[in-house]
């Protein structure tokens, strides 16, 4: 290949990094300027460059360049400075790039599978260059963040969700696809929108969605094989539960925003009790939001409880409850209500609004599930404080937007006396003298250490049990230090080591499942978790 041509190829493109030697071996002469770089200082050159940029979209842009440009520098400042570039490829900014995803649109990140592609999805697979496929984040865009329908722009998740599972996990980049399924978009703004990249039309439904997804599946297993993991991400909640339900028994496929958001959370709120005190069976839950998040945290909640507490699960789901858009969930409501509501409609009187939810419940955990920002307001979070010495308040929405209250307004409103963490990142906040860091409570602690743990084993189905192993590998991995500074999760900075051990925990369960196919066993799990992360530095050409 020409020196040409091998610059503007993203995989090995090392720009002034390249040696004299390999300028000489490649055909790099005059196509570069004198001087050699190192991969240390292009890095200091780029974060320096981005902190120039005041808009936090423009970073986004430059971060995606820099992807399409030099993959291996990407993720070494990705890898570098993840609690400072993740909040970019990330929630919030990911947000933000997917609403205005047909204007920054430059190269294609990921494969776009449309209703055009009907009956030949198994030939856009062939498409991508890349044959060995490990991990798919897969996305129909109705439901993105708290952001709602952006249809064939949601691209940007999957391709977010894929950088973090090579940054974060060590899942190698050319084994990772990201994939959107444009089915159309309800979303009218987009529709009339000149710069829209999908199919302008209203989503398809019923049988002929059922038809796509269903091929799609099917077509990912014949190309791929029984090994890749599908993850399913932000799909709105009356296709999501379905989907898992069906596949979940055919393809080695999970849900993140039922099952990784429900690790995450429960591994908090496992932290939580050494501040607060007493068991989970102990406490008292009340979400806000009851959707794909709200009842896929409470059903693993329920079901950690049941295994500590030996109580069978509708006993140990009473301690739950959830409040959707039309109030408390209660059993006089339960014939009207979708059938993953139904477990948690328990006997009470109804309770319109979230206040009165509060007051009647007395939770000592409160969590925001339902993508609707500013719901905990002033009212609330007093209540909450009049009831609990140290309320647990858990602000899930993304981005930040979508918030339900902001880490400031929690530890003012409570006096200071909030246990917080949100799914966006909020910066520390000084309160009465002392500075407070509030977590972030986000499933990317959870996915990337998962699919590792899939990976390693070579598991072809995923278990809750494999969830609750996440949760415990998670949970373990936050220090004293950490609960000094009000912290429910270990710091972004450690991630790697922190998904290594998820991994190892979760590879270790799949084996005692039976569903691993790497044998025999690997006897340190840990380390072989850690020897197979993918590493940013540069290859040396010869
Ligand atoms: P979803 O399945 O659409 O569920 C949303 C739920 O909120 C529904 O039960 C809905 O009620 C309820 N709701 C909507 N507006 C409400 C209102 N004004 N008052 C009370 N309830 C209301 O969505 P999801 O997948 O659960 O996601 C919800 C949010 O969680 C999103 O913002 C998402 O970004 C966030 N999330 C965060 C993480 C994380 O790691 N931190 C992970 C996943 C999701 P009805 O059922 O009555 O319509
Ligand atoms: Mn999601």
């Amino acid at each position: 290949a020409s020196g040409y041509t091998l610059l503007r190829d993203p995989r090995h493109n090392k720009g002034l990094a390249f040696t004299e030697k390999e300028r000489d071996a490649h055909y790099l002469r005059g196509l570069l300027p004198p001087t050699f770089v190192s991969q240390e200082l292009q890095e200091r050159k780029l974060m320096k460059n981005l902190r120039q940029y005041e808009v936090p979209l423009q970073r986004y842009v430059a971060m995606m360049d820099l992807m399409e440009r030099n993959e291996r520098l990407f993720y070494k400042l990705l890898i570098d400075n993840v609690e400072e570039l993740l909040p970019v490829v990330y929630t919030p900014t990911v947000g933000e790039a997917c609403q205005k995803y047909g204007s920054i649109f430059r190269r294609p990140q990921g494969l776009y599978i449309s209703l055009k592609e009907k009956g030949k999805i198994l030939e856009v697979l062939k498409n991508w260059p890349e044959k060995s496929i490990q991990v798919i984040v897969v996305t129909d865009g109705e439901r993105i963040l708290g952001l709602g329908d952006l249809g064939c722009q949601g691209m940007g998740i999957p391709v977010g969700k894929l950088a973090l599972y090579t940054a974060l996990g060590g899942i190698r980049p050319s084994s990772c696809l990201p994939i959107t399924i444009d089915v159309g978009t309800n979303n009218e703004q987009l529709l009339n929108d000149e710069f829209y990249i999908g199919l302008r039309q209203k989503r398809a439904t019923g049988q002929e969605y059922d038809e796509l997804l269903h091929e799609f599946m099917y077509a990912v297993k014949q190309q791929y094989g029984e090994k890749v993991i599908v993850q399913f991400e932000d799909f709105a909640n009356h296709n999501a539960f379905e989907l898992l339900a069906k596949y979940g028994t055919t393809h080695l496929v999970f849900n993140d925003d039922i099952q990784g958001t429900a690790s995450v959370v429960l591994a908090g709120l496992v932290a939580a009790l050494k501040l607060v005190g007493g068991t989970l069976p102990d406490h008292t839950f009340l979400f806000l939001g009851a959707g794909e998040a709200g009842t896929g945290i409470a059903e693993l909640i329920a079901l950690e409880m049941s295994k500590q507490s030996k109580a069978p699960l509708e006993e140990t789901r009473k301690k739950i409850w959830l409040v959707d858009s039309k109030g408390l969930i209660v059993s006089s409501r339960k014939e009207s209500l979708q059938y993953f509501k139904k477990p948690w409609a328990h006997e009470h009187e109804p309770a319109k609004t979230l206040l009165e939810a509060v007051k009647a419940i007395k939770p000592t955990v409160l969590i925001g599930s339902s993508g609707v920002g500013k719901t905990f307001t002033k009212e609330v979070v007093e209540a909450m404080t009049s009831i609990n010495e140290k309320p647990v308040i858990l602000a899930l929405s993304n981005p930040t937007s979508q918030s339900e209250c902001t880490a400031e307004e929690a530890y003012t409103w409570s006096k200071g006396r909030a246990i917080f963490a949100s799914g966006s990142p909020f910066d520390p906040v000084e309160y009465d003298g002392k500075v407070i860091v509030p977590g972030q409570s986000n499933n990317a602690y959870i996915f990337p250490g998962l699919g590792l743990g899939l990976i390693i084993s070579g598991a072809i189905r995923v278990h809750d049990d494999m969830l609750l192993a996440a949760s415990e590998a998670l949970a373990a991995q936050v220090t004293q230090e950490n609960f000094d500074r009000g912290l429910l999760y270990p710091p972004f900075s450690n991630i790697r080591k922190i998904s290594a051990r998820i991994a190892a925990g979760v590879a270790a369960k799949a084996y005692e499942l039976g569903v691993a196919t790497r044998l025999p066993r690997p006897e340190n799990l840990l380390k072989l978790a850690e020897s197979c992360m993918y590493s940013p530095s540069y290859r040396n050409y010869r």
